[in-house]
């Protein structure tokens, strides 16, 4: 049987998350776009709401909300603003790995203490070096009694800037390859952390990203997440809850831009009447629908299969890769449907074609998408 109607709840998430995004989110969106001032006011209205670190669980004072009502919040807030959208995910995206792998003590202190203030934390993973081939990180963990010292570099990492607590991805055994890397909690203020300048991006540029430096940083051991040589599967497995927040973020984003090219095209005229009227471009806007309702049911067959406790590698790189290559386009095809103005930044559209591009880059691109859901489909064979 399949039933796609929400229950009352989540209607009412839906709506709430909405509300967030029509009064609090886009009023500041172009600003923080223009100037890149981090948005923490925006991030302590969505934390005053209960928008922010959905998925902790209840036993560390969290609302324990599974993934697909995760995506239908992360459609509400990236149709708002996907700069903003993404400082609120990258917390999930850190708080991923101690979830599936955090021993009790590390979930009280580090998701109990999200909840006790607006705090964001970091995924620290990539390096100047390793982004697609995260195994070719250099970043070192070497154990000296009763903490591990941690050199390297990361970059690219999100929330950096602004982060409590870092999930942080090292070598312990560099001759192991994948089983040679382990996952830590590195409290941001350790000495020898540093945090490098923003950088400044095409866009989603409310976003704060940044590189960060490792000198003898050290790290107790209780920090270790698992056992030594875990930290890639955990690494990885929080792409499985992540992944499906993100196409559901393209989609939200998607939409907006569908929304602002309807409008247009219905005011707009050529020729003596309203360009929707050109089948050219009511055939735009249609390709638009269709396609951010295909990228929708992946999201939440993918949200979906992971809330059933069932494996959803497949159809969470499926919803991401689609819905990632799709919100592209729809904002490219929004830009189109604009003309001139499109181009222009007194108009919506080109900001959302900007901020639309790094769907297809982060949390693996689309190209990695594509190798996994092939490696997928073969080992079922
Ligand atoms: C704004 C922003 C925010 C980010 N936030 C975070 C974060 O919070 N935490 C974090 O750890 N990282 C973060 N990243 C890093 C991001 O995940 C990486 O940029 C991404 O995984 C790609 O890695 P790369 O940039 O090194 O590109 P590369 O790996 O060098 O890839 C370059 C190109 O080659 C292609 N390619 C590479 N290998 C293959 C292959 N085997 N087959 C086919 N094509 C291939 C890629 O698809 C891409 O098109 C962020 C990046 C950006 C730009």
């Amino acid at each position: 049987m399949v039933d796609f109607t929400l229950t009352t709840e989540q209607q009412q998430l839906r709506e709430m998350a909405h509300d967030f995004a029509k009064n609090v989110v886009r009023p500041v969106a172009a600003e923080h776009d223009r100037t890149g001032e981090f948005p923490m006011a925006v991030f302590k209205e969505a934390w005053n709401r209960g928008l922010v670190n959905t998925h902790i669980p209840e036993g560390y004072g969290g609302l324990g909300l599974g993934c697909f009502d995760g995506a239908l919040i992360g459609e509400e807030n990236a149709w708002g603003c996907t700069g903003i959208s993404t400082m609120i995910e990258a917390n999930t995206l850190a708080q991923a790995p101690v979830i599936v792998g955090g021993n009790e003590a590390q979930k009280q202190k580090y998701l109990g203490r999200m909840m006790d203030a607006p705090l964001l934390c970091a995924y620290g993973v990539t390096e100047p070096n390793a982004g697609s081939d995260v195994a070719s990180l250099r970043t070192r963990a070497e154990r000296k009694g009763d903490v591990y010292v941690i050199n390297g570099e990361k970059m690219w990492i999100t929330n950096a800037g602004k982060a409590d607590w870092f999930f942080v991805l090292a070598k312990t055994d560099p001759d192991k390859g994948h089983h040679g890397m382990t996952g830590f909690i590195v409290d941001a203020n350790t000495p020898g952390l540093t945090v490098g300048r923003k950088e400044w991006n095409m866009g989603q540029r409310a976003s704060d990203t940044r590189g960060i430096k490792f000198e003898d940083v050290e790290v107790p051991v209780e920090n270790r997440l698992g056992e030594e040589g875990e930290g890639w599967f955990l690494a990885m497995r929080a792409f499985d809850h992540t992944r499906p927040l993100v196409a559901s973020s393209a989609v939200g984003l998607a939409r907006a831009a569908y929304e602002h090219a309807l409008e247009y095209a219905g005011v707009r005229k050529t020729f003596g009447k309203p360009i929707a009227a050109h089948q050219a471009v009511a055939f735009m806007i249609a390709d638009m629908a269709r396609d951010i309702e295909a990228a929708r049911l992946l999201v939440w067959k993918a949200a979906w299969t992971i809330d059933q406790g069932r494996r959803n590698t497949l159809y969470a790189s499926m919803a991401k890769c689609f819905a990632a290559d799709m919100a592209h386009r729809v904002a490219s095809d929004a830009v189109q449907v604009f003309g001139g103005n499109g181009f222009n930044t007194e108009y919506p559209v080109e900001k959302l074609l900007r901020d639309s591009k790094i769907f297809q880059i982060y949390e693996g691109t689309s190209q990695i998408q594509r190798m996994i859901i092939a490696r997928e489909i073969f080992s079922r064979k």
